[in-house]
């Protein structure tokens, strides 16, 4: 992949590392707030649990994507970035450009999604 490729790939990472951090930090804000405005009515009280939850399973899924991203850049680091990590084909340009961070190919990805793929981690 040339250079200028690469570096594009590197700033989409980057930006949208910012704004996951941005958003991670909004949503801890906001799950601390809920905590302390907990009230003693009962149905208050499972709505602000119920809030909590969704709030926590978000971001969850966006540290997921952060650890995904910073795994990302070591692979732009190390030029490995572009290739699958399982079966070292090169990742189609358009999926790297939905999923900057992607780091199977579509095949190998169904058959991680299929629990398919012997995962070194
Ligand atoms: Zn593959």
């Amino acid at each position: 992949m040339d250079k200028k490729k690469l570096k594009s790939y590197r700033d989409l990472l980057v930006e949208r590392r910012a704004s996951l951090l941005g958003v991670v930090g909004r949503n801890e804000d906001y799950g601390r707030e809920a905590d302390t405005e907990a009230t003693q009515d009962p149905a208050d009280k499972a709505s602000n649990s119920y809030t909590k939850e969704l709030l926590f399973s978000q971001s969850t899924n966006d540290r997921h994507i952060l650890t995904e991203i910073e795994a990302a850049l070591e692979r732009l680091d190390d030029e490995e970035y572009g290739n699958c990590t399982n079966c070292g084909e090169p990742i189609a340009p358009k999926r790297l450009e939905a999923i900057p961070w992607a780091r199977y190919c579509i095949k190998c990805q169904d058959l991680h999604e299929r629990g398919l793929l012997d995962e070194e981690e």
